[in-house]
């Protein structure tokens, strides 16, 4: 007997209730949106400003590294990354055990929050930041607590201290603030620091923290030494320029490092990963020329704009943002028209990376005719 598919299934005869359950939140959840790649108009250069990615290829000697690495790509990598753990530790004064490499520091953030909060639990963090902070508080099924930015739009550490209850299990501190560029000075953290209960854990998400030249900035590897609830968060790829091999790291206490290795995954971190990262470490003062280069290239572009007569706040990291309202669609389409691909968030501004001279020019011209019009 021939059977025939009853309106709305499709051959295997699934339907509606024949589709694998999944749990609620995943319902709830954005998906995450990466900046675009530029859109490549006939005859014309195009450039990337929406990744905050590092606009140098990767250094002679760091590519050797992982060329040769890649003749061994049928083995395993080291599980517990114990060769970069030494190098790292080395190079911050602190036990390689302190040390807990992850595939991008947005990696071992999620770690962070899956091995603190589950169902019910709170993490506080300010918003707008990290796109991907309150994905990953939903995903663990804990509840995102976000804290509007003050008008300055640097973190309201008040407001973010009065949101701690008995359930806050986490707190993300993005110094400086992704997409912002602001920063926290050390007497103000510290006195936030002072305020937070000793169970709760403080991330310090500084993946921009080698662009920072404001003294007042301190360093959270200074900050965690005696705080033994302060995490800190690094990465590799922004001023190492290794967005694309993916990783990242932590320095935490023992007592923290050793739960968050539980929540990471086997192998995470690759071989190709592993020896760049180390090499990356060996050939620190030829990648922090690169860095010099780009923070001056951030100071023209802020120059530039406030002559231009924009409104902005300071940026210490490898990007400008621009408070657009809803004028920041237009903005993005103008860039892009331009050969210039920015980052726009909703109707609330836009964020360009600093990136080629030529790129930042592009966007400079952009911005200088939008203020006009
Ligand atoms: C880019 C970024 C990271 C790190 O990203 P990975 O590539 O996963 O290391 C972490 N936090 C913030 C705020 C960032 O902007």
């Amino acid at each position: 007997m021939t059977q025939h598919n009853a309106p709305g299934t499709d051959a295997a005869g699934t339907d509606a209730a024949g589709i694998p359950k999944f749990r609620a939140v995943l319902a709830e959840m954005p998906i995450y949106k990466a900046g675009r790649p530029p859109a490549v108009a006939e005859g014309m250069p195009a450039y990337k400003l929406s990744s905050n990615e590092n606009p140098y290829p990767p250094l002679p000697s760091v590519h050797k590294v992982v060329a040769d690495a890649v003749g061994e790509i049928n083995r395993y990598p080291d599980p517990t990354n114990a060769e970069l753990a030494q190098v790292l530790g080395e190079r911050f004064g602190v036990p390689a055990s302190h040390i807990v490499a992850g595939t991008g520091s947005v990696s071992v953030a999620q770690q962070l929050v899956i091995a603190t909060a589950g169902e019910g639990d709170e993490v506080v963090f300010a918003w707008r930041s990290f796109e991907a902070y309150p994905l990953m508080v939903l995903l663990a099924g804990a509840k995102p607590v976000p804290v509007p930015l003050l008008a300055d739009e640097s973190h309201d550490l008040d407001a973010m201290a009065a949101a701690i209850t008995d359930r806050t299990r986490l707190i993300f501190v993005c110094n400086p603030n992704n997409p912002t560029g602001t920063v926290i000075h050390r007497a103000e953290l510290e006195r936030f620091l002072d305020r937070v209960p000793r169970d709760v854990l403080v991330v310090l998400d500084e993946a921009y923290r080698e662009f920072i030249r404001d003294e007042r900035v301190p360093d959270g590897v200074d900050i965690y030494r005696d705080r033994p609830n302060v995490v800190v968060l690094r990465t590799f790829s922004k001023a190492y320029g290794l967005a694309g091999l993916r990783v990242g790291f932590a320095i935490a206490h023992e007592a923290v490092a050793d739960e968050l290795r539980k929540a990471g995954m086997p192998f995470a971190v690759n071989r190709l990963a592993q020896v760049a990262a180390i090499a990356s470490i060996g050939a620190e003062d030829e990648l922090l020329e690169r860095v010099e280069a780009l923070v001056g290239e951030r100071t023209r572009v802020l120059e530039t704009l406030i002559t231009q007569g924009w409104t902005i706040f300071d940026s210490q990291a490898n990007f400008v943002w621009l408070r657009l309202g809803e004028r920041t669609g237009e903005f993005a389409a103008m860039c892009e028209a331009a050969g210039v691909t920015v980052r726009p968030f909703g109707d609330e501004g836009c964020r360009i990376t600093i990136g080629e001279t030529e790129a930042n020019t592009i966007f400079l011209e952009q911005a200088a005719q939008f203020i006009q019009r």
